[in-house]
């Protein structure tokens, strides 16, 4: 017998007194109403897809708790029509021109018969009341094609809770058939780590003068890039020559210190790779897209473009499962009550932390 977890053998019986499913039980039926939102999600494109992209893209974001058992349901359900696209990551900071190059390589890419979506991840939204893709004349082309799709990052407060959004958002609209997933971020706090936990490339963009001053770059964003865009070389040819020179230098370097902690960086095939382009004049365009399609090809045909998305589920699966315990601690009847006196006895000096936490911990279980 093929169970839905993948083993064999009997499912094993749920426990008698189970007050609610179990949480591992196969998933909630869909109901009819989400039925025909699944069927139009996945169905012809068009501006009934469109309505039910959105509408499916809302119901997830919910944070309602009978939402979110209908937004549920309906992620296994969409999860066998998703996957096929090419999720590419983009990244830097405001100015350095990532809507004008999502912009025109969204458009040229359209024009050759893809469907692209663009997604953001930017937790400051909540803050900010805005987004970074909120502003209506970002994009103002790509937003009125039909053939694209784009939105804003929802502004759902923690950086966890922005990117299982997106996450979740992305496999919405590859199942609607976009085969181009992008995802943008800002180049500020961890959100980079977590785009690149989400996508296949990540792709890190730069201002002609970043090779004068290298350590504004944060080394750990570097690590992340599979590729290194230099934009706005039109502005000043030789800088942005330096640039990829002193950025190539140090990429080749980043790979000499981190040969076994960084998988995807440690094939003799695929190295991280800088190369320059003007967005505003779409100049570099065609090679963008062949630096793209050759690193799709190598990771394909080493293996590594599956291991790697199978290894951002299971961590993603851990992230949540960890932000989901600490909730739950927190909100846990004889821990809540016994957190003020033990965080004191802490501070005073009076318990050590690691002896506070093991009674908090005997607390919850
Ligand atoms: P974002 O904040 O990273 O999304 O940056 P924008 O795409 O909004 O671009 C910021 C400014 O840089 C705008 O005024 C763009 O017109 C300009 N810009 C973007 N790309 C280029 C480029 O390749 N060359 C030049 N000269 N300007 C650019």
């Amino acid at each position: 017998m093929r169970r839905e977890d993948g083993a064999t053998g009997p499912a094993p019986a749920l426990p008698a007194a189970a007050a609610s499913p179990s949480p591992a039980a196969a998933p909630e039926p869909l109901p009819a109403a989400d039925q025909a939102l699944l069927a139009a999600v996945i169905g012809a494109p068009g501006p009934a897809q469109r309505r039910a992209v959105a509408k499916a893209i809302t119901l997830l974001e919910s944070t309602r708790a009978d939402h979110r058992l209908r937004a549920d349901a309906l992620l296994n359900a969409l999860l066998p029509h998703s996957g096929r696209a090419l999720r590419l990551g983009i990244s830097g900071v405001p100015g350095v021109g990532k809507s004008t190059f999502i912009e025109a390589l969204g458009l040229a890419l359209i024009a050759q018969g893809h469907r692209v979506a663009v997604l953001a991840v930017d937790p400051s939204s909540s803050l900010s009341g805005g987004s970074i893709l909120g502003d209506k004349t970002r994009m103002e082309r790509l937003s009125m094609d039909t053939r694209a799709y784009i939105r804003p990052s929802p502004s759902s407060g923690t950086l966890g809770g922005v990117a299982e959004k997106t996450r979740e958002a992305l496999l919405v609209c590859e199942a609607a058939g976009h085969d181009i997933v992008i995802v943008e971020t800002v180049g500020v706090g961890q959100s980079e780590t977590a785009v690149a936990g989400m996508t296949d490339m990540f792709v890190l963009l730069q201002l002609p003068t970043a090779g004068d001053d290298l350590q504004a770059i944060k080394k750990g964003v570097m690590e992340l890039a599979d590729l290194v865009v230099i934009n706005k070389a039109d502005l000043d040819e030789a800088a942005a020559t330096r640039a990829q020179a002193q950025i190539s230098a140090s990429l080749r370097l980043i790979g000499l210190h981190h040969r076994d902690d960084h998988q995807h960086h440690n094939d003799t095939q695929w190295q991280p790779q800088v190369m320059q382009l003007s967005a505003l004049k779409g100049s570099g365009l065609t090679e963008f897209w062949a630096a793209i399609t050759r690193f799709q090809q190598l990771q394909r045909a080493g293996g590594r473009f599956t291991a790697r998305r199978q290894q951002q589920d299971q961590a993603w699966m851990w992230e949540r499962i960890d932000a989901g315990l600490k909730q739950r601690f927190k909100a846990h009847g004889p821990v809540r009550q016994a957190l003020p006196a033990l965080t004191d006895a802490v501070l005073s000096g009076r318990v050590a932390a690691s002896v506070a936490a093991r009674r908090l911990l005997d607390l919850f279980q």
